[in-house]
């Protein structure tokens, strides 16, 4: 049978400046590059005087000749933040007979172009990330835009949230709280999150959309222009403080026409500039109700994080080191990515460390597999049942474990078995439980316990959890899915021909024994419907439906005989005892 690779879902950071897009491959997440080898398309679009549309570096490269027919952080017309000052775009969106969705769906086409290029596969659905401050209709906005690009969006995601992800925080435990300090190149974003039932809460949101490293570049620009005698907004100057700016955050000098700046040069500048983001963090913090020595964890997102003096600002701010472990220009992404995995299962194998992959069980009567913990479980877990002997004087009981999603036990995988002893007992008339316990390591400690002599057997299976491959896992739940109609069937076949087995010799007995005392039409009645019991369980047909409908008439049928029976033997009883 053929494995079938579910088509990837994106994650989409659809950003101010720039977008990002990935998808999880081969159980890692992955961000993906244009031909040019680039992972950030700017957030650019350029609509030309013949109504053609180009997006990305392209566009970018264009504002200068076209700066009103450049289209550049359009976010900010669908996001802007409740009783915030307008801002301005050097555009007219109604001159260019387009919309804040429009632009946005044309961002989103051009990232589903690149991933489907990357992935040489077409793909349609996504996860996208949205400032956490984004209210239902700016989250509707960016849905819509999705839409029109062709994709489905299976989950808007707040970005602290994704960024958090990134950093593989969704292992913190209950009520433990991070802040989120995102700084990229025209917004800043401050948030404070708290776990709670295994998922992130904004408990506060801060911050400043007029706020970035763009700011910081302008600040430069202006400090170098008069030193080099060049006007500020002249594009190799303003190009250079950038480069500069960034260089400066690993090197303590950058030069640019053959004018040396030192990092203390760009501190002094950007002190002020970084020192407008304490408040917001003030804010959040009062906000959310809680100290800064409460967070669990700092965490840095947006190119500007980079710099050492956003650092030691950040540090200062919090009392505490940020945690600058991931990629800060790519976290969000990263997050949206990884949270696409989750839901389309694709990140099962790294996920699901904690959880069973697949259900345990022991076969019962008739072949049938009996659950004991189901798959998808979070380990470790505990779950037992009670079983009892099908056949009489019985001395002892086979118990297989089993592993696997299908009805029959023959279907699933056999982990292991143990015989657990009794004394002789009728049919029915031993209690044997058994309790599967899965510790955190994925072990598997089978007990059964004999609960007549509290004898107790126990086996130990590695593994379980663990170490099934991830193709089979996925056969196996695939099998489950195209057998679960023949399954089903088998399954009520078996449950309803072990009930059969039963009254038929039971309806026999009464028979012989009521003998003549009832009358001709009801016995013949019951007899026929013992028969065609008889001829459906004898037909290989399996006709489960049939069999529990005749059974359940047979029942209804002999119901009238198993109260003459008791009151027979009650009237026999009486009269042994001279009472009647
Ligand atoms: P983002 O919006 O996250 O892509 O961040 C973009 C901003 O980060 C721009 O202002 C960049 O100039 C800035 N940035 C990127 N890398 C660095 C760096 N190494 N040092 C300082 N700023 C940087």
């Amino acid at each position: 049978m053929k494995i079938m690779q579910p088509a990837p879902i994106l994650g989409i950071d659809l950003g101010t400046t720039n977008s990002l897009v990935g998808v999880v491959d081969s159980g890692f997440p992955i961000l993906l590059a244009d031909e040019n080898g680039s992972r950030s398309t700017p957030s650019a679009v350029l609509h030309g005087e013949d109504d053609k549309v180009t997006v990305g570096a392209v566009a970018l490269r264009q504002r200068a000749l076209h700066p009103t027919r450049t289209v550049t952080s359009v976010k900010r017309l669908i996001g802007r933040r409740p009783g915030e000052a307008g801002w301005v775009p050097p555009y007219v969106l109604s001159d260019l007979k387009t919309t804040p969705v429009e632009v946005s769906a044309e961002i989103l086409k051009h990232l589903k172009a690149v991933a489907e290029r990357a992935l040489e596969q077409s793909v349609s659905k996504a996860v996208i990330t949205v400032p956490a401050y984004f209210n239902d209709a700016q989250r509707n906005a960016t849905k819509q835009a999705g839409e029109l690009a062709g994709l489905e969006v299976v989950r808007i995601l707040s970005e602290p949230t994704a960024a958090a992800l990134a950093y593989g925080l969704d292992k913190l435990s209950e009520h433990q709280k991070i802040a989120v300090y995102d700084l990229g190149g025209g917004t800043f974003d401050i948030s404070v999150l708290e776990m709670r039932d295994g998922v992130f809460q904004v408990l506060a949101t801060a911050g400043d959309t007029q706020l970035g490293g763009d700011d910081l570049d302008r600040l430069l620009a202006r400090f170098i222009a008069e030193k080099v005698s060049l006007p500020p907004d002249d594009i190799r100057v303003s190009e250079g403080a950038e480069a500069v700016k960034k260089r400066l955050s690993s090197d303590e000098t950058a030069s640019f026409n053959g004018l040396e700046i030192t990092r203390a040069e760009l501190e002094k500048i950007a002190k002020p500039w970084i020192g407008r983001t304490r408040t917001h963090c003030l804010r959040a913090l009062s906000d959310a109700g809680i100290k800064a020595e409460q967070l669990d964890e700092v965490i840095l997102v947006g190119g500007s994080t980079r710099m050492p003096l956003v650092r030691d600002h950040v540090r200062e701010i919090f009392g505490r080191e940020p945690n600058t472990s991931q990629n800060p220009d790519e976290a969000i992404a990263l997050g949206a990515t990884i949270q696409a995995g989750i839901l389309g299962g694709s990140l099962r194998q790294v996920l699901l460390l904690d959880v069973t992959p697949l259900s345990l069980g022991i076969e019962t009567f008739g072949g049938l597999m009996n659950i004991i913990i189901p798959r998808n479980t979070t380990i470790p877990a505990k779950a037992g049942e009670m079983f009892t002997n099908a056949v009489a004087n019985q001395s002892s009981m086979l118990i297989r474990i089993l592993q696997g999603e299908r009805e029959l036990a023959k279907d699933n995988w056999e982990l292991g078995r143990i015989e657990v002893p009794f004394p002789p007992v009728p049919k029915g008339g031993a209690r044997v439980g058994v309790q599967f316990r899965l510790d955190a390591n994925g072990i598997l400690h089978v007990l059964a316990r004999d609960t007549a002599t509290s004898t107790d057997t126990t086996l130990e299976i590695r593994g379980t959890a663990v170490d099934v491959a991830d193709e089979r896992v996925e056969q196996m739940i695939a099998e489950s899915v195209d057998f679960a109609f023949e399954d089903m069937n088998e399954r009520v076949w078996t449950e309803t021909r072990l009930k059969a087995e039963e009254l038929l010799p039971a309806v026999d007995l009464a028979l012989a024994q009521l003998g003549n005392t009832i009358d001709d039409g009801e016995k013949s009645e019951v007899i026929r419907h013992a028969a065609a019991v008889k001829n459906l369980l004898d037909s290989p047909a399996h006709d489960a439906r049939a069999l529990k409908e005749a059974t359940q008439r047979l029942d209804d049928a002999t119901q009238a005989l198993a109260v003459m029976l008791i009151d027979r033997a009650v009237e026999e009883s009486l009269s042994r005892r001279g009472l009647v």
